[in-house]
């Protein structure tokens, strides 16, 4: 591919300014998704006043997080092991993909490491798909049980990614089925106020069904070449 083609591809600025507009009448936050675009788009981004981006690889995020200005706030949003929760408790600002009781742990203990008091989000499993991470009703329980005795999480709220179907009905109910859970675990744990749901192709639906913070990646920076 040739040069100028991929700076045709890079940054679409237009649809940034649409969507910001868009999301905050409704006071959605728009969580800009990084992975694998290099520092340049993210700067361009930047500059247009986005501080908030989202990558779900540890070690990219590491290299980018050192690399760019320090009042980026970075999300994780992919699936976070365990072992690797120490290289991102000193400045992560919010942890999307909580999706087990072992992790959660994980980010008590860090945290108290690094004295900060860590934002997380509850991945729960709405998809049909078998292949995405997610907590089930029995393990949110678990988490709630947990809670009490933890000094350096702050439980956020709930993420969730609906199937990858054309069916637009499956992904609003799946959605819809979110956010009754979002509502019920409220009450519970109140610390609450933050509900990630829908992506580029899906956000719409997400934000009418009550989404509040939405992961928006190829649409602001094209289709990813893994
Ligand atoms: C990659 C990713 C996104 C963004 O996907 P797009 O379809 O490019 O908008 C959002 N959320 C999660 C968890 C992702 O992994």
């Amino acid at each position: 591919m040739k040069w100028e083609e991929c700076r045709n591809m890079s940054v679409d600025k237009e649809k940034y300014f649409e969507l910001q507009n868009e999301l905050s009448l409704k006071g959605v936050v728009l969580i800009a998704v990084s992975k694998t675009k290099p520092a340049e788009d993210i700067l361009e981004l930047y500059e247009l006043g986005q501080r908030d981006f989202g990558e779900n690889y540890v070690q990219e995020l590491l290299e980018k997080h050192s690399a760019l200005p320090n009042d980026i706030r970075w999300h994780f949003i992919g699936h976070l092991q365990s072992n690797k929760v120490k290289y991102i408790a000193p400045f992560v600002q919010l942890i999307h993909g909580i999706d087990s009781l072992k992790v959660l742990r994980e980010v008590e203990k860090q945290g108290q490491k690094v004295q900060r008091k860590i934002d997380v989000l509850l991945q729960v499993h709405i998809a049909r798909e078998e292949t995405k991470f997610g907590l089930d009703t029995k393990e949110l329980d678990e988490v709630v049980q947990y809670l009490p005795g933890c000094n350096y999480l702050n439980i956020k709220g709930m993420m969730g990614m609906a199937s990858l179907t054309e069916d637009l009905d499956q992904v609003q109910n799946e959605f819809k089925q979110l956010k009754l859970l979002y509502e019920k675990y409220r009450l519970l744990i109140p610390s609450f106020s933050i509900l990630s749901m829908g992506m580029s192709s899906d956000y719409k639906i997400a934000v009418e069904q009550g989404s509040n913070m939405v992961r928006i990646g190829s649409l602001l920076f094209g289709e990813r070449h893994y």
